[in-house]
């Protein structure tokens, strides 16, 4: 019924949980997760995780809080594309909010992952922390809309969730949208077209309410869902139904198993 497009379940304080995480989400339900890569170091595990579990996806991708890692180029991203799990390019994007300028590196990054997604067809997985406007003006200037891709963990204004719809993007809400000073994400969860709408944890990060400040994982995804539906007065059955059809719609390589 419901899918958790973005989670880091190879991370080790999920991925040494990872049988009664498996449990707990058959109980409430969510029977696909995207985990989501950071780094070239973590992937092969990474990969090794999902090759294991078939209602598993996995994307590709150089996380912007990591500095001193390894850099693919966009020819050894397509090529890491063509692996039949992987779904997505990312998370990629721009972080002004842990590292100081200069970060010219940064939005070289991202611009590859850019150009990576149109070379392989593979849309992108956005993360953008205190950089909308450069965010945006990248993805203009590379094209990213001819692909399209998620704004995951989707924290920004309204203006900025138009600018990345018109561009062919979905947006992506996690915990913080059931969150008490969360009012103006609020506001955008019941002003999103539900054929734009995706959910999220971002495990082991975010954890909605109820559990917040606990160790989040894929099966909270329900609480994301239910505040959501909360909010716009609709069946929490009709926002597991659409974000689950763009999903599959988006990540066209998932196979629904
Ligand atoms: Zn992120
Ligand atoms: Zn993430």
């Amino acid at each position: 019924m419901y899918i958790d497009s973005h989670c880091h379940l190879d991370f080790p304080e999920l991925a040494e949980n990872l049988p009664a995480i498996l449990d707990r989400m058959k109980e409430n339900q969510v029977d696909h997760a995207l985990v989501v890569s950071v780094n070239m170091p973590q992937w092969p595990g990474l990969m090794n995780l999902v090759a294991q579990h078939p209602n598993l996806y996995a994307s590709v991708g150089v996380h912007p809080d990591y500095e001193d890692t390894p850099e693919p180029t966009a020819d050894e991203l397509v090529a890491m594309t063509r692996q039949p799990k992987v779904v997505a390019i990312g998370e990629t994007g721009l972080d002004y909010s842990r590292l100081p300028e200069p970060l010219e590196w940064q939005r070289n990054r991202f611009r590859t992952h850019i150009r990576a997604s149109r070379k392989s067809g593979i849309p992108l997985i956005i993360h953008t922390r205190s950089a909308s406007d450069d965010t945006l003006r990248i993805m203009r200037e590379e094209s990213a809309g001819e692909v399209g891709g998620v704004m995951h963990c989707f924290t920004e204004s309204w203006d900025v969730a138009e600018a990345a719809m018109e561009m062919n993007f979905y947006i992506s809400l996690s915990g913080i949208v059931t969150f008490k000073n969360a009012a103006s994400l609020q506001d955008v969860a019941t002003k999103l077209p539900l054929d734009r709408l995706l959910i999220e944890t971002d495990s082991p990060y975010l954890a909605p309410v109820p559990f917040r400040g606990k160790m989040n994982d894929p099966s909270k995804v329900i609480h994301v869902a239910e505040k959501i539906a909360d909010l716009r007065g609709i069946p929490v059955a009709d926002v597991a139904r659409h974000s689950r059809e763009n999903f599959f719609h988006l990540f066209s390589k998932a196979v629904d198993v």
